[in-house]
Formats: C-alpha cells, structure tokens, sequence
C-alpha cells in the first residue's frame, strides 16, 4: 500500500473547508492508501493560544477524525506532540532551508500580517518556520502523497525541496511526496467575503461553517452569506465567487456534478440554492455530531490515539536515526 499524510492544526473548531478540503477525503483514502493523521498542535502554537481552549479543540479535532469516520484499526491517528521525532526532524529541516525560501511562503505573507494587525504586536518565530515542521511531519513517514487544500500547495512544494537537497547532500533519506490536491482544486471560501478562503481562525464566526455548529446556526449562516444582487444562479469564480461557493458546498457534498446541479436551479433564485445548500449540510453534519457525542470524553478516544502514538513512533524512530547518522550527527556507527 502506498502512504499518505495529512493533518488539520488544532488552531480552532474544524470548519466545513477542513472537512471537505482534507477529511473527507482522509477517510475515503483509507481504503487504498496507509494513512497517517494526526492533530497538528505544535503548529497550532505558531499563533497565540490560550491553555484552556487549545487542550478543547484538540479533544475535539480528535473525536471528530473519528466521528467522521476514520478507522484507528485502518489508519495511524496520533496526536503531533506525542511523537518527540517531529520537532527533532523540524529542528534539522530549519537549518537546511533558507530564509528567502521561507519569506515567499504566502501562509507566513497572510498570517503574519494578520498577527501584526491584531494589535498582539508581535509575529512568532514558529509563524515563519512553520513549512519546515510540516517538511518533517511529511517525510518522517515516507508519505509519497500529501491530500491537501490548494493552500498548503506551496508547503508541499518546499517540502519537496527539502526532501531533494538532502537526498543529494547526505545520501537518500526521504521520499519525495507528491501533492495531492482536490481534482477541481477545491476551496471553500469564507461566508462574509468570499474571495477569502474559509480558515477555522477567521475572527469572524458567520463567515464559517463549524462541523459542531447547530442547525439553527447553520441555517442562519447560510441564509447570511455573501452573494449578489443578480439573483442568477451561475458557477463563475471571479465575478460570483459568493454563489460559486455555495454551488461548490452544494456538489460536494451531494457528490453531484455542476451539470446536474445547473439542471436542478434552472429557473431558481438564490433562496431555492441556499435551502438546498441548508438541508445538504445537515444531512450530512448531522450524523457526524451524532457519533462525536458518543465518542468525546469517551475513554476510546484516549486509547486510539495512544495506540496510533505508538505505532507513529517506531516508524519516526527509524526514520530520525537515519538522517542523524547520514548528517554526521551520531559518534557511533
Ligand atoms: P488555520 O486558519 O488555523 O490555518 P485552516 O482552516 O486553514 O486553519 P488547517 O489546519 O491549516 O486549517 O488545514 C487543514 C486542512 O484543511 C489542510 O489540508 C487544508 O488544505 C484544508 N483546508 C483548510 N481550509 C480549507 C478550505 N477553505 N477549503 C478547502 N480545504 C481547506
Ligand atoms: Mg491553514
């Protein structure tokens, strides 16, 4: 079988965009693919996060990996810092990437001028060599694909990067993955202002849909977003990305193509296309927040990402002792 990694940061309640983006597809991979998964929360701390609500959105990223269906018996399912060989690889990959690669990241652009507009006035180290963490967390595993969102496309790509120079530097260590985005490059905008991309840290909470909001929240979330004063239903990204979104939350989920959908609105408005995108979205969060109630606070949880810790740990572990003995880095041999 061949690997796969992907993770979602512990930076927020999962939203819709991570879901469709990433989760979805985790669990449909997890057929063909040895998946590894994991809460990112060392990257979650690249932004200021306070104790209590971190400790929250881990315990709830976790029960919702599970409530969405990934298998602690088919997939390895950890939590990030349990494995130590992470910020150990991460640490070596920050002194082999330089800081003009790392300054054209357009994660670091966005999110440091957001750090330094927030008035918190300052922009963490971590912010800046967060690609080079990822780099680790990727080719600790051997990861050959990487399913990802388009917006971490260019962190892949680094990490590519990484993987190359030190296969020429030090002898072959890494697997270069691949990146693995959506076919029709999916991206779930923000609600408010759709030429965004929905982020589960946007201030705003009506621009996001979370896997845990209620119906009557959902409802009321969609009913506000962001269109036009066209009342045309019509798939076009630069001069509707507002309707666009919503016809793009609407097949996705339905699992329909936009031929299909088109024949579905033929005549509709933008109400018609917002009750479908409503009552698609519930039939499918619905049963989701159905089996997190069972599982959060469950023991289960605890043992899964145990077990899934310890078996990251044995294949990290080979991995890490390679690369310190082909860098030079061990005395013994
Ligand atoms: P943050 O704002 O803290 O960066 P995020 O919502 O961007 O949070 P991440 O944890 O960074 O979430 O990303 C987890 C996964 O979800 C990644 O694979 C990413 O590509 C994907 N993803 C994130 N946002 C979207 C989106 N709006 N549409 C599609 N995929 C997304
Ligand atoms: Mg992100």
């Amino acid at each position: 079988k061949k690997k796969m990694l992907s993770a979602i940061t512990s930076s927020g309640a999962m939203t819709l965009g991570n879901y469709l983006g990433a989760v979805k597809r985790m669990v449909n991979f997890q057929e063909q693919y040895e998946m590894h998964v994991f809460i990112a929360n060392l990257h979650a701390i690249t932004v200021p996060q306070d104790k209590e609500v971190l400790r929250k959105n881990i315990k709830e990223i976790a029960a919702l990996y599970f409530a969405c269906g990934m298998d602690p018996n088919k997939s390895v399912i950890f939590l990030q810092s349990d494995v130590l060989e992470h910020a150990q690889l991460g640490w070596i990959l920050n002194t082999q990437s330089t800081i003009g690669e790392l300054s054209r990241m357009t994660q670091y652009k966005d999110k440091s001028q957001k750090a330094e507009e927030s008035g918190k006035g300052y922009i963490p180290a971590g912010l800046f060599t967060y690609p080079t963490l990822m780099a680790a967390d990727i080719l600790l595993y051997d990861a050959e694909f990487v399913p990802v969102g388009v917006d971490q496309k260019q962190h892949v790509e680094l990490t590519r990067d990484l993987a190359m120079r030190m296969n020429n530097r030090y002898g072959e260590m890494f697997v270069v993955p691949e990146c693995l985005v959506t076919e029709n490059k999916l991206k779930i905008m923000d609600l408010q202002d759709p030429t965004k991309k929905m982020s589960k840290s946007s201030d705003n909470p009506k621009a996001i849909i979370k896997m845990l909001d209620s119906p009557a929240d959902i409802r009321s979330k969609i009913k506000a977003a962001v269109t036009d004063s066209e009342n045309l239903i019509k798939h076009d990204p630069i001069n509707k990305p507002g309707v666009t979104n919503l016809i793009e939350i609407y097949t996705t989920l339905k699992n329909v193509s936009l031929q299909e959908a088109m024949v579905r609105w033929k005549g509709k408005n933008y109400k018609d296309l917002k009750d479908d995108v409503i009552e698609v979205l519930l039939e499918v969060i619905e049963p989701i927040q159905t089996r997190y109630k069972e599982l959060y606070n469950s023991l289960e949880v605890e043992q899964w990402l145990e077990q899934g810790a310890a078996k990251a740990r044995m294949i990290a572990n080979k991995k890490i002792n390679k690369v310190q003995n082909l860098m030079g880095l061990n005395y013994k041999r």
